[in-house]
């Protein structure tokens, strides 16, 4: 169980089920959603994705990695 980045709710997909890079898509709000790591299951909005790509400043903050996960919204 996975929570969707786009409207909170709860998505019933199996980490055995799907592979970083698949797409899967939300029951509740119906959005594309990219899966953006497994450990832990991690998706984020494939609109969103596709619109961030040519925003600069987003790589280089590998430290920060862990304090993201908690604050996730
Ligand atoms: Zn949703």
């Amino acid at each position: 169980m996975v929570t969707c980045p786009v409207c909170d709710g709860n998505i019933d997909v199996e980490e055995e089920d799907v592979d970083e890079g698949d797409t899967v898509s939300c029951d509740e709000c119906g959005a594309e959603l990219k899966v953006l790591s497994k450990d832990p299951l991690e998706l984020q909005s494939a609109e969103e994705l596709e619109e961030d790509e040519d925003e600069p400043g987003l790589a280089d903050d590998d430290e920060d990695e862990e304090e993201e996960e908690h604050d996730w919204k």
